[in-house]
């Protein structure tokens, strides 16, 4: 069975981890050896509420029993695409309230891109170094690492880049800019808050020059950061956020929401401005909103905030010079390279699941389900803090 996943699917390195998934539930991945894997990485914050929560099964099983994709998006009524959109836009706030269901997080960024190309009519839009908002031409063209795009020009024109948290570079945002993008805690680049009222300061300069601000939300988002959504935390409402990743409750998605005035421009001159065949699957969109139900009514967000507590009073090791992030969405950054590799690595034979950020190799990623118990994350950081303890700076 490994050597067919070698074989005939496609890859996207030379080492993948390889474990030979039998089945997943809570915070456990089980091998088909039936080992058991702690789940500190939450399918890179995709599975809020860990593996096959039973809330969300059902509710997929309840909709299967109905019907499966019956119509291209936006054409027909389909109840749980639109009791999802209605529960976003109930905890979003004013003007975030109209929702564009798509099938992955990059769809969502370049819908969210199109959109503010079509608001503005202008065409330039500026994005952060080291910034990572999905994998498409489009999204791709608002990476911020240069390395891993360059195989791929020519890209989007007129994309330009600020340093994150850097008010100097404000002044580059323009009456000629369509849109800012930033995500609200920056991902791939090691998990980077916005700090002294940054994302407040951007939004302001972007109403002063009519650009729209886009926040991507695809991993802040779904109460990883204690608030459902990550830009609570820092005082500013954006023009648009994108969504994903943990939307789904294990299911693909991604979805951009604006104002009406904004998203009704897509309907017209031209119309069809966005168009999907799977975007607002009923199958996908009954297990989001499942998830979404479950994140609002349980007590998870603010449980994600006691967990930070615990994580960071719990790790505590010569060779971790820092940990970054909020919430369940913290990173370990460690003195070097090696040691972050040979953590990742070790911590996975002894069946602990970390992971890698995309552009920072000295961080090591903790993202585990909201739903993960005291007890599990004693268990993990025990493990750690004893694998750390065998390996030199
Ligand atoms: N934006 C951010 C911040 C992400 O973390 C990701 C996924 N890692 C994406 C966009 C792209 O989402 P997807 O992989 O679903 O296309």
């Amino acid at each position: 069975m490994s050597s067919d996943f070698y074989t005939y699917q496609a890859q996207t390195s030379p080492h993948p981890l390889g474990v030979e998934v039998s089945h997943a539930r809570g915070c456990f991945i089980y091998d088909t050896q039936n080992n058991a894997y702690l789940d500190f990485v939450a399918g890179v914050s995709a599975t809020p509420l860990g593996h096959n929560h039973p809330k969300i099964v059902n509710a997929i099983k309840a909709q299967l029993d109905k019907h499966l994709h019956v119509m291209v998006y936006g054409e027909y009524i389909q109840k749980s695409a639109v009791d999802l959109c209605k529960l976003l836009a109930k905890n979003l706030p004013a003007p975030l309230e109209k929702t564009y269901l798509t099938n992955s997080g990059t769809e969502a960024t370049e819908g969210a891109l199109k959109l503010a190309k079509r608001v503005t009519g202008r065409s330039e839009i500026i994005a952060a170094v080291n910034a990572y908002h999905g994998n498409t031409m489009g999204s791709m063209s608002v990476m911020g690492y240069e390395e891993r795009k360059q195989a791929f020009r020519p890209l989007l024109p007129n994309t330009n880049f600020i340093s994150f948290n850097h008010e100097d570079d404000l002044k580059h945002i323009t009456s000629k800019t369509a849109c800012v993008i930033l995500e609200t805690i920056q991902g791939g680049a090691g998990f980077i808050e916005p700090k002294n009222e940054y994302l407040k300061k951007v939004s302001q300069r972007c109403k002063e020059v009519g650009a729209l601000l886009i926040l991507d939300e695809i991993q802040t988002g779904i109460g990883r950061t204690g608030t459902l959504f990550g830009f609570e935390n820092y005082n500013c409402i954006p023009d648009i956020i994108v969504s994903g990743k943990a939307l789904g409750g294990g299911l693909p998605i991604g979805a951009f929401t604006a104002s009406s005035a904004h998203m009704d421009l897509l309907m017209d001159k031209p119309k069809l401005g966005h168009i999907t065949t799977f975007g607002g699957h009923p199958l996908i969109a009954a297990s989001a909103l499942a998830t979404l139900k479950e994140v609002l009514e349980s007590d998870v967000m603010p449980q994600a905030l006691e967990k930070e507590i615990l994580i960071r009073k719990t790790l505590v090791h010569p060779l971790i010079k820092e940990i970054r992030g909020k919430g369940l969405m913290l990173a370990l950054m460690m003195v070097s390279e090696s040691v972050a590799n040979a953590l990742i690595l070790k911590c996975h034979e002894e069946k602990l699941i970390l992971f890698w950020l995309l552009f920072e190799p000295t961080a090591v990623r903790i993202t585990p389900p909201l739903t993960i118990t005291n007890a599990e994350i004693l268990k993990g950081c025990k493990l750690i803090l004893n694998i750390l303890d065998t390996l030199e700076a």
